[in-house]
């Protein structure tokens, strides 16, 4: 029988729901399925990028540790595409290759002054809170005003996290360091800035619901911004999600306020025009802006300043280039149709493929990456007369490789080790789990229990 030998690069939910879909599909052929992640943990941001005091969400990771301990996929931690392995290697050994490498970096926001001291991307405050391991394990957290600019979750994520009491972040499993950076930010007023309207946020209910919740944290709302022109009444008529967002925002502008120790404000109609400061951030000055009538937005010409001294940009993420694979340098993504790889003359790259948001951009929940990885499989699957045909297709190869070239791969009983040991640090101090930070204490603990 046919027997196809996969490489799939990313242990995200991209990478793990592209290996169950695979596996589970109805094909003619054997499948062995080997999966390379650079962190020495799976997961990718659900791990990494997921708010900690969101454990809901974080337990998809159940989810997918249900896929990665069934046994029949192989996992090879700590080991990055590009330095590690190339394409080259994944030909001699595979029949093809799926990326599903996701985007870990800060779009820009290109305006004067972004680059100050004090001026900050979301995703190196996330990779900070959520105890990345390559990562520096220091924030500055001395600001009492901060700008988060943003309309989206990421953003909610940035203000939440800056404006909650650390103590209620406790029972999460945030790192010590991350507990105490927070613990002593003398923040009082969180800042949100968004271009457009209350009516054309991207952030979901849920997650704004969660901003009116904190504890002794007031939420502020100005009246200018709820003036509503006909496309937003439109938009709240006719949509039920932003029906809902409205109706959240009415509730809290109704609210009695003045009693909190913290404020978290939300500032809509604002177009970022500069940071300002000398050395280091004093101030944040943007346009105030207006809707156009056809569902854009304006400037008014009004420009007003606010003086913070920290500013966070939660303008989205982006997809990195990888080694010998065409990369969209305009979207961060890898070009493809519906998951097969084209060149730059928009020809199938044969044998290689894409899945999560390196293929489709840095939108969406983790849901939406299953739906994602059908579509990619089921081409991989139609696609078999143009698979490799590999010089070392035997799975004992790929090993041996690895260790010829001196690669201290964790492997799937590292992950259980490193999890255990994690639970246990947690036990000591009554919470789920605290996380191990440094790489090389994460590759320690994996590689102790390793059986190769
Ligand atoms: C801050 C933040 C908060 C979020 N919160 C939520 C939420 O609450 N709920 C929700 O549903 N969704 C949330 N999302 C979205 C969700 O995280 C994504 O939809 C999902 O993680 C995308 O999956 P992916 O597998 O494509 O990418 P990723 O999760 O990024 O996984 C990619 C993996 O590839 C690895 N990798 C990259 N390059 C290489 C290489 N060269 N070699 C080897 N390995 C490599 C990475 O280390 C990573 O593990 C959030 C996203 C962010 C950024």
């Amino acid at each position: 029988m046919t027997k196809l030998r996969l490489a799939i690069v990313g242990a995200g939910p991209a990478g793990i729901y592209a290996a169950d879909i695979l596996l589970k599909y109805e094909k003619q052929f054997d499948v062995s399925i080997d999966l390379f992640e650079h962190l020495p943990a799976p997961y990718g941001l659900v791990r990494y990028g997921v708010a900690p005091d969101h454990p809901r969400i974080k337990g998809i990771i159940t989810a997918l540790r249900e896929v990665l301990d069934r046994g029949d996929i192989r996992i090879f931690g700590n080991v990055l595409y590009g330095r590690d392995i190339t394409l080259d290697d994944l030909k001699q050994h595979y029949n093809a290759v799926i990326f599903a490498t996701g985007a870990v970096r800060d779009a820009d926001l290109r305006i004067p002054g972004i680059e100050l001291p004090g001026s900050y991307g979301a995703a190196e405050f996330v990779n900070w809170y959520d105890g990345h391991p390559d990562f520096p394990r220091e924030w500055t957290l001395d600001a009492s005003s901060v700008a988060v600019i943003g309309n989206g979750n990421v953003a909610l994520d940035v203000a939440r996290m800056l404006a909650k009491h650390a103590d209620d972040l406790l029972p999460t499993e945030i790192p010590a360091n991350v507990y105490d950076g927070l613990k002593a930010s003398p923040v009082t007023d969180v800042h949100v800035f968004g271009r457009r309207g209350p009516a054309q946020v991207k952030f979901t209910p849920l997650e704004l619901r969660e901003l009116g919740e904190l504890r002794d944290v007031d939420m502020i709302l100005y009246d200018e911004d709820f003036d509503y022109d006909e496309a937003s009444k439109t938009a709240i008529a006719s949509n039920k999600q932003v029906m809902v967002i409205d109706r959240v925002l009415q509730q809290w502008r109704q609210r009695e306020v003045g009693q909190a120790s913290r404020r978290l404000h939300l500032h809509f109609w604002a177009k970022p025009l500069e940071v300002i400061g000398n050395g280091k951030v004093e101030g944040f000055r943007f346009e105030r802006t207006a809707p156009d009538a056809q569902g854009g937005i304006v400037g008014t010409g009004e420009v007003r300043e606010l003086p913070i001294q920290a500013i966070y940009r939660a303008v989205g993420y982006f997809g990195s280039p990888l080694d010998g694979i065409p990369f969209d340098e305009h979207r961060g993504v890898i070009p493809n149709h519906e998951g097969q790889v084209l060149d730059d003359d928009n020809q199938q790259v044969h044998g290689v493929y894409a899945t999560g948001w390196i293929k489709r951009g840095p939108v969406g929940l983790i849901g939406h990456t299953k739906s994602d990885a059908m579509q990619t499989i089921q081409h991989l699957v139609n696609d078999q007369a143009n698979w490799w045909s590999p010089a070392h297709p035997e799975e004992s190869a790929i090993v041996e490789l690895l260790h010829s070239r001196g690669i201290e791969y964790t492997n799937l009983d590292g992950w259980h080790a490193l999890d255990e040991h994690e639970r246990g640090l947690g036990e000591l101090e009554g919470r789920e789990r605290i996380k191990v930070v440094p790489r090389e204490e994460m590759v320690q603990i994996s590689r102790g229990s390793l059986v190769d």
